[in-house]
């Protein structure tokens, strides 16, 4: 099932009471200490993301319950190897995202504001009720995914808290772009997540609009918290995360934290601003799995 283009709804002006990742300066700019970007803005301004504004000196979590694309989706699509293989998992997205890749895969709700998608505004209980509803399908709760899930803090955390109120699991599919502190609140209530490594080194993450560091601890950060399962994508490139010896460093970092980390290595189609280049060549993603296997014990290639 797959439910896209919502209708939209009015911004609703209330959401952001739920905002501690924000601040008021003497001057009235507003901070978010959210994500590394640490946006400074004026009243009535948009961050990075697109998803947090500026209202009356503090920034407020303006896509809070704004859901632009809902499905229930295999597990495996996450994409998830090794976390309950053949359930069904209820997947949800809003709009905005704190990275800008040119090859982005979801840019019609990623890479874009409130005035340019379309959404239907639904609250945390309406979504973990819905998961149970589904549960009769095989679904085990809900996937926050889509665009950036964590732009949307405050909805993520209220809506994880409901469904493990009912019993059922969340799964987070991220860039892993946040800063600690609000990590550390989520993480107990995230059952299993797939991380986004875009490379591996800060070149590449600075060219996307990113921070190597910030993606890097948030990785590390989940693979020592109990109980959460995590696995991390890297999807290919041609010329920009291509290269084996960069593989060979990143997969023997993750081996470092642990050896049984599953990695995706994906391949790249056209899309977005990245429509001239040619698919990731079938040899180069061998190659680079291969790299990968040095390290990892489970390595596996996708979109092929
Ligand atoms: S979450 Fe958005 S508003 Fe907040 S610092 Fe990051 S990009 Fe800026």
């Amino acid at each position: 099932m797959m439910v896209g283009n919502m209708v939209g709804s009015e911004p609703n002006a209330e959401v952001g009471g739920k905002v501690e990742s924000a601040m008021a300066s003497p001057d009235k700019r507003a901070f978010c200490t959210l994500c590394p970007h640490r946006c400074s803005l004026a009243e009535g301004q948009r961050g990075i993301c697109q998803a947090r504004i500026a209202r009356d000196g503090v920034v407020i979590d303006e896509n809070y319950g704004r859901i632009t694309s809902l499905a229930l989706d295999p597990i495996e699509k996450k994409p998830l190897a090794r976390f309950m293989p053949g359930s069904s998992i209820l997947s949800i997205g809003s709009y905005g995202c704190n990275m800008h890749c040119g090859y982005c895969q979801n840019a019609s709700i990623a890479q874009v504001g409130p005035a340019h998608v379309e959404w239907r505004q639904m609250e945390p209980a309406d979504i973990a009720e819905m998961a149970s509803m589904f549960a009769l399908q095989g679904n085990i709760g809900v996937a926050f995914t889509y665009n950036e899930p964590l732009v949307g803090f405050e909805f993520v955390r209220n809506c994880a808290r409901e469904v493990h109120q009912r019993g059922m699991k969340n799964v987070l599919v991220s860039n892993g772009q946040i800063n600690p502190e609000p990590l550390a609140e989520l993480l107990p209530l995230i059952d299993a997540a797939n991380i986004d490594l875009k490379g591996f080194t800060p070149a590449i993450y600075r060219r996307l609009g990113g921070d190597l560091e910030t993606t890097l601890a948030t990785i590390e950060a989940m693979a020592n918290e109990p109980n959460l399962h995590l696995e991390v994508t890297t999807l290919v490139v041609p010329g920009l995360n291509d290269s084996p010896d960069q593989m060979a460093k990143e997969a023997a970092w993750i081996a470092s934290l642990d050896p049984q980390i599953p990695l995706h290595v994906t391949r790249f189609f056209p899309c977005y601003k990245m429509l001239q280049l040619e698919p990731t060549p079938l040899d180069t993603l061998h190659a680079l799995a291969d790299v990968a296997r040095e390290s990892l014990d489970f390595v596996y290639l996708g979109n092929c």
